[in-house]
Parts: structure tokens; C-alpha cells; sequence
């Protein structure tokens, strides 16, 4: 079977994939208040069509999948997408990335279904701060969601953005969380683009500066020895039940070990992060595309991945990142 590896000899095995760049929250971070200008949607990729280049990639060696967006569950039908997403045998994972205002009510068919892991996004344990940055007030939906998820056998994970001035001093209890909760917390950096321009950011929080003030804290941390294409460097307070960890989503640390593509919720084919989408896939499939002329795109292409994501960002057409990550398919 030929297999994606880029040039830089790193296998491509898991894919990202936005199912919709529409979504019911509006994080400061992530979008202005009256939201991204969405796409009309004859431009998103349609279900039927997700569900062929997934299964093409699937047959060159990528194994997991993680469905994101915008928030994949506002997509009519998502729950029917995933259903048939699990009955593609190569793929050993399907993970997906949510608010989570949504989903509490499914839960157990997710678990049916056998997704592997859930990425809850929660940024603060207090309802007040939460409406303020996501601009709706939904916290008890989110936090139903997260016991729904840990009754669950479904593997979490509670991804939170940190925000200078914003949610800072809550990161020791959101490790605390993990003293009795079977939960991985990881602390993301923030991107200063939100589909608006660069955001001006007070302090940078980088993973540097979030590792100290949690040092600061604890009397011991234990690094964790993870899989060499995590995002994330993880840890453990000792006797904990849980589990955090930082991503270096800024600093760009963790490019070394990539595996990952992106595919935008319009078939924008993205390397990186970082570039700007390297082939257009909805127009290339709807001009009649067969299975084996998309092979060989995808195989000519990921060859040209770059070897960071400042690289990356130095290739852009467009210059400045500046896109939302819903756009983008965080
Ligand atoms: N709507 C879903 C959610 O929020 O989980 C999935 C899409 S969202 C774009 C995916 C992840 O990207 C979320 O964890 C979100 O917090 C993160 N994100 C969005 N904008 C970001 C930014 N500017 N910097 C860092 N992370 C960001
Ligand atoms: Fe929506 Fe997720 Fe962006 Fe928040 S981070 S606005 S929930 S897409």
C-alpha cells in the first residue's frame, strides 16, 4: 500500500477535519461578536464527500481522524456522518473536538458507535467569565456535558485556551480538577488571530510561563512520557487521577514529530496550520476526480509539507495568519 510521507520523511496518519465553519458560541479568541462571514453552503464539502476523502486517505495510511469545525454538532446530521464514519475499518480512531453545548443527550450512541476520545473546549469554571468569553451563556449545558463524558467511556480531554488578563488564575483549579476526575486538562496557547486581524494580546502566556506559575504551585510534577506526535508536553500532580498538559500551539515546539493534515469545511487541503490551504479538493472532486487521481494528489502534496509552521506561515500567499480557527478547523 503506498503511504503519505513528506519529504522531511514524517508519516501522515491523522487527519483533521472541519465538517462545518458555522458554530453556536463566539469565543473572543476565535471569532468577533456577529461571527465569521460564513460560506455559503454549497461551498462546504458535503458529508458524502468527507466520507470519500477520508476513506481515500484511510486506504494511504491515516488512521485517525479528528472531527472539529466551527462546532461539528451544529451540522444537521452529524450524529448520521459519524455513524458512518465508524464503519471505515482502517480507521482506529475517531475522535472529536466540541463546545459541548450541544451533546450531552448523546453520549451514549457516541460511545455506541465506538468513538475513541472527546476534546471538551472549556475555558473557565465560572459561569460568569465563561459567558463573557464565549459570548453566551450555556456553562451548565458544557459542564453537563463534562459528567456526561466522564461517566462515559469515552476518553476526555478539556482543552482550555489561556487568556492573559482572562482565565490565568484558573489554572491551578483546573488542575485540581484532575485530583479525582479521570480527565486530561491541557492548556493551550493563544493564537492572536480570531478571523478578524491580529489580536493584540496583554501578556503572552506561552508554555513556558504557564509550566512555571504551575511549578509554582505544586511541590512536585511528574513529566509524563507521551507518544513522540502528541501536541501536547503531559504531566501529573502524583497521586492525581488525571492528567494535564501544554500545547505549544504558537511557539511551535512540536513540529519535529508532525503526523498531522487539516481539511478545511470547504476542502481547502492544508498541510500546516499555519499555510494558507494548498489544494483546492472540492473543486478538484467535482470536476469528476477519480480515487486514484485524488491518491496521487494527496501524495504529491503532503510530500511538500513544510518542515515548521513558521515555514509555513513564510510560504502564505496571504501573508498574515489571520484567519479564525473555526475556519482554519482547529
Ligand atoms: N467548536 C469546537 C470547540 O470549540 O471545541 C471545535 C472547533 S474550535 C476552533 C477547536 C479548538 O480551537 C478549541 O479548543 C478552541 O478553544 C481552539 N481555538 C480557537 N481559537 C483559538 C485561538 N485563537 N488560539 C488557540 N486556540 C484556539
Ligand atoms: Fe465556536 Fe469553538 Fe470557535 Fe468557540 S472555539 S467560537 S466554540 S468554533
Amino acid at each position: 500500500m503506498k503511504k503519505l510521507i513528506d519529504k522531511h520523511g514524517r508519516k501522515i496518519t491523522y487527519l483533521r477535519l472541519a465538517v462545518t465553519d458555522r458554530c453556536n458560541l463566539r469565543c473572543q479568541y476565535c471569532m468577533p461578536a456577529h461571527g465569521i462571514d460564513i460560506v455559503k453552503r454549497q461551498e462546504l464539502l458535503t458529508y458524502k464527500e468527507m466520507y470519500r476523502i477520508t476513506r481515500v486517505l484511510s486506504e494511504l495510511g491515516v488512521d485517525k481522524v479528528r472531527l472539529t469545525g466551527g462546532e461539528p454538532f451544529v451540522r444537521k446530521d452529524f450524529i448520521h456522518f459519524l455513524e458512518s464514519m465508524s464503519f471505515n475499518k482502517n480507521l482506529k480512531e475517531i475522535n472529536i473536538t466540541t463546545n459541548g453545548a450541544l451533546i450531552s443527550k448523546h453520549i451514549d450512541q457516541l460511545e455506541k458507535m465506538g468513538i475513541h476520545s472527546v476534546n471538551l473546549s472549556l475555558d473557565s469554571l465560572d459561569r460568569k467569565k465563561f459567558f463573557d468569553i464565549t459570548r453566551r451563556d450555556v456553562f451548565p449545558e458544557v459542564i453537563e456535558t463534562y459528567k456526561e463524558l466522564l461517566n462515559s467511556n469515552l476518553k476526555l480531554k478539556l482543552n482550555v485556551v489561556i487568556q492573559s488578563g482572562v482565565n490565568t488564575d484558573e489554572i491551578i483549579d483546573f488542575i485540581e480538577l484532575t485530583k479525582n476526575d479521570h480527565v486530561s486538562v491541557r492548556f493551550i496557547e493563544e493564537m492572536p488571530f480570531n478571523g478578524k486581524g491580529l489580536r493584540e494580546v496583554k501578556e503572552v502566556w506561552n508554555y513556558t510561563k504557564i509550566l512555571a506559575k504551575i511549578n509554582s504551585h505544586y511541590s512536585s510534577v511528574e513529566s509524563l512520557i507521551s507518544e513522540k506526535t502528541s501536541t501536547s508536553k503531559n504531566f501529573k500532580v502524583p497521586n492525581y487521577r488525571g492528567t494535564f498538559g501544554i500545547i505549544p500551539a504558537f511557539t511551535r515546539t512540536i513540529c519535529t514529530d508532525c503526523n498531522r493534515i487539516r481539511i478545511t469545511a470547504t476542502g481547502l487541503f492544508k498541510n500546516c496550520l499555519f499555510d494558507d490551504g494548498v489544494f483546492n479538493l472540492k473543486d478538484f472532486i467535482r470536476k469528476g476526480a477519480s480515487d486514484d487521481e485524488l491518491k496521487q494528489v494527496f501524495i504529491d502534496t503532503v510530500q511538500q509539507k513544510p518542515v515548521n509552521g513558521f515555514v509555513a506561515e513564510a510560504n502564505r500567499k496571504n501573508k498574515n495568519v489571520s484567519e479564525s480557527m473555526s475556519t482554519i478547523g482547529g
